[in-house]
Formats: structure tokens, sequence, C-alpha cells
């Protein structure tokens, strides 16, 4: 039974609990949702915000900024000073310092409000699955000057010793821009992870949704990051070429992702976002989308000439299925281990192809809906 004196300490803990806050931006990988994993924003936005199937559109267009080293620290003071509190307050109600559903309910009795804090409930969330992986925001960190993001990681690691993984989205052309030295020093502080959009190998499609990077230059940002030891993750958008570039666009990113040799690809069948320069162009009927044959064909192109020994996932639903939203692929994040799962990914396409495209979910259906 509780004492009222520690209820009355743990009530006054929870108040400045809740006064306390960090910055998130709006969005991160499935996988690091997944993961559960701690949102550090280190800058907001999108520098680039012209490729025409985004856009920008995920962080509403804004504007891109850095935002001051000192402001992130701050940040992560906060994290640390709330991560704190926690244990604190979990000792107090009798949960031993442990974070877990028990004590969130035990919480949000105490302060309801706590129940709309988005970053204490990234906190508290990213602590109950063991507070190991970091997701540093918006679309592109590696622009940050080097050694403010080394500055960054080491704050966060002397904060947080737990942590043992540490990831980030990056644009191709400012990788190309960073010197291997300076990848190396990011890695060896902490830095363990990139998400890049690949989107595609070829130069046509690139040139068509704006990409602002070319195959070439896709190919040297990311064996440059493998060479500085940190993993890679793509993103390839099978039907970006649409109907008329479909076997090109197929054929030419399995020869990229050939010559990088990515640690992770993951697959994101293109869907016109609204708000888009795309979006409109396949309302106005100039841009066509791939039938569920098409998509799957396309997808099977590539995958039969991929030889990478990665994997390659298709962790989202807007992947082929089902009419009733079942997936075709495994939807977890580790995917297909290539080469040995390769012929069970080809089987699984073939079986898919056998179906009728009436049996297959079309993508028409999705448009509109909120796919990020
Ligand atoms: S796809 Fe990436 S680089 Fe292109 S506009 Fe969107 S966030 Fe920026």
């Amino acid at each position: 039974m509780l004492n009222h004196k520690k209820l009355r300490e743990a009530i006054l803990l929870v108040e400045k609990l809740g006064g306390l806050s960090f910055e998130i931006g709006p969005i991160r990988p499935p996988s690091e949702g997944g993961s559960r994993s701690l949102l550090l924003r280190v800058t907001r936005n999108c520098p680039w915000r012209l490729c025409t199937f985004c856009y920008g559109i995920p962080y509403r267009r804004q504007k891109f900024q850095l935002r001051p080293v000192k402001e992130v620290m701050e940040d992560l003071d906060q994290a640390k000073s709330m991560a704190d509190l926690l244990k604190e307050i979990s000792l107090k109600l009798g949960y031993e310092g442990k974070t877990g559903e028990s004590l969130l309910g035990a919480l949000l009795k105490l302060d309801p409000t706590l129940g709309h804090h988005e970053s204490f409930l990234n906190l508290f969330n990213w602590l109950s699955s063991g507070g190991k992986t970091v997701f540093l925001q918006d679309a592109d960190s590696l622009i940050i000057p080097t050694r403010n993001l080394v500055e960054i990681l080491k704050h966060l690691k002397k904060l947080f010793p737990q942590v043992e993984r540490v990831t980030s989205y990056a644009r191709a052309k400012t990788l190309t821009a960073k010197p291997l030295e300076d990848l190396k020093l990011l890695r060896s502080s902490g830095l363990s992870r990139l998400h890049v959009g690949l989107e595609s190998g070829d130069d046509e499609v690139l040139k068509k949704v704006n990409k602002g990077v070319t195959s070439r230059e896709h190919v040297e940002a990311g064996r440059k990051v493998i060479e500085a030891g940190i993993e890679l993750s793509l993103y390839v958008m099978s039907g970006l070429g649409g109907v008329s570039l479909s076997r090109q666009h197929a054929e030419n990113t399995a020869d990229v992702l050939n010559r990088i040799n990515p640690h992770f690809v993951r697959v994101r069948t293109f869907l016109p976002l609204p708000g888009t320069p795309l979006f409109d162009e396949y309302r106005k009927g100039n841009f066509k989308l791939l039938s569920p044959h098409q998509c799957l064909s396309e997808i099977r192109l590539m995958v039969e000439k991929l030889e990478i020994t990665g994997r390659i996932c298709f962790d989202h639903f807007i992947n082929p299925s089902l009419k009733n939203g079942f997936p075709i692929f495994r939807q977890d994040y580790e995917g297909y281990k290539l080469p040995e799962e390769k012929s069970v990914l080809l089987e699984t396409i073939d079986r898919a192809l056998e179906l009728e495209e009436s049996e297959l979910r079309w993508l028409e259906e999705l448009v509109g809906l909120p796919c990020l």
C-alpha cells in the first residue's frame, strides 16, 4: 500500500515531468517506429523539397532550418531529466524504477494530459523497450557540419550510454559532398545507420521526378557510406517510372543496387501524394499507375537481377497486397535475405502473378489515404 507522503511526492514529480519536453519532427522510417526509437530533431524539414513525388509535403513544405547545436543539446538534457524523473516516480510508486505498461497507467491517472504529450510518450516508449535506438530527424541530418553533429552524438552517448544504434535520413547529394574521413568520424562517434532515398537507379526516372541526384552520385554516396562502416538502408520506389519507364526503372535500379550492395533495400510502391506535382500529373491523366500485375512484374524483374548480399524488405502496407489488404510479401523490418531467399521471393511473386488482377489490390484504391 502506497503511503500518502510518497504519493504526494510522486504527484509533484509528475507535475515537473509534464513541464519538460523536447522537439519532435513529423516523420521517421517505419522501422524506427517498430524499434520505438528516441526521436531527436537535429534539423527541421527538407533542404531540397523538390522531388515531384514528395515535394516536402511530409514536412508541410516548411523551409529547411539547421537547429543550433545548443538547442539540440538542451533537448537532450530535457530528455535526460525526463528519464531521471520517470525513474524516481517509478521508485516512489513501487515499480522498482522500471518503465512499463503499469507505470504508464499510473502516470496517466495522476495526469491524463501526459497521454497527449508527444515527447513524453516517445521517451516513455523508448525507455520501456530498452532505450537502445535513436533516430535523428528530419530529412537530411548529414547536412549539419560534421563537428556539430559529432558534438551532438557525443552528448547523446554521454547522457544515454546504453544507446547501441543511431540512425538518420540523409540525401545522397549531401553524402557525395561529405569527405570519407568525416563519415568515419561520425561512425566512431556513434552514427550507425543511414536511410537514403534511392527511389530509382535510372537516370531518366531520377530526372523526371527531380530527385536532384544522378545514378552515378547514388553509387558514389552509397559506397562511401559503406566504406565508412555505416549501415546503409536504401529506399526504392517501384512504379515511379510509370508504365512507360517500368522496365528500365527495374533494370537500372537493380544495377545501381548491385554496385552499392547496401545492407537493406526497402521497397515502397509509388502512390501519388496529394499536394505534389506528380499527384497533379496523375489527376490530369498524364501519369499512369501500374496495375497489380505490372507492379509485381517490375519488382520481379528487379529482384531477378539483384546480386546483393543484404536484405530486401517490404515493410509498408502500400506494397502489393491481395484485395483484402493481406500483404503479398512478408512485411517485417528484416525482410528477405539475399541471395539465400531470392528463390522464395521469386516464387512468392510468381504465385501472386497467377491470381487474377481483380483478386489483388489496385493502387488507385489507396490514393488520398494517409500513407506516410
Ligand atoms: S523525397 Fe526526401 S529529398 Fe525529396 S523532397 Fe522529399 S524529403 Fe526532400
